[in-house]
């Protein structure tokens, strides 16, 4: 399940089942240092047999990969399954994630870092949404899809995902 490797493709081939509406969910030693990762919605029409996610087998509640072991990396990966960014998209331009109700964010918030305000002054402000799923803090630290997160991904589940 390493991540651009022929293997993973063999294995997404032979596993993979159902149709746009089912979440595929792998757990795996998916290699690279990465967490995890998560097709997009909009991806599935050119190569459905590939939709879904995978994620280190460590990261699991209560595995290895402290200090994320806490499941919220499939959490986010899901968000990305059903058309979500993360929080620091576009850095601090205004279009940000495409979601109105997370401030613009310059870069990954690792860690915890609470009351962080990374794009000071800009037109969209707010403090960075370091609790966000979205984002790339602790397990511990992440609580939260906002409103218009959740209703990013109805949007994207009803055109891409017949949800
Ligand atoms: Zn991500």
């Amino acid at each position: 399940m390493v991540s651009g490797t022929q293997a993973k493709s063999d294995a997404k081939t032979a596993l993979h089942v159902g149709g746009a509406n089912v979440l595929n969910f792998y757990t795996a030693n998916i290699g690279g240092g990465l967490l995890g990762w998560a097709t997009f919605p909009w991806s599935y029409s050119g190569a459905p047999t590939m939709d879904g996610v995978a994620c280190l087998y460590s990261s699991l509640p209560g595995g290895a990969a402290a200090p994320f072991n806490e499941g919220h990396t499939g959490t986010h990966e899901v968000g990305h399954w059903l058309g979500l960014y993360h929080t620091f998209q576009g850095g601090c331009a205004t279009t940000n994630d495409y979601v109105s109700d997370t401030p613009a964010e310059r870069s990954p918030a690792y860690g915890c870092p609470r009351g962080r305000n990374s794009c000071s002054g800009i037109a969209f402000p707010g403090k960075d949404s370091v609790n966000n799923f979205m984002n790339y803090a602790d397990d511990y630290c992440m609580s939260q899809f906002t409103a218009g997160q959740a209703s990013r991904m109805d949007s994207m589940a009803t055109l891409y995902r017949g949800l």
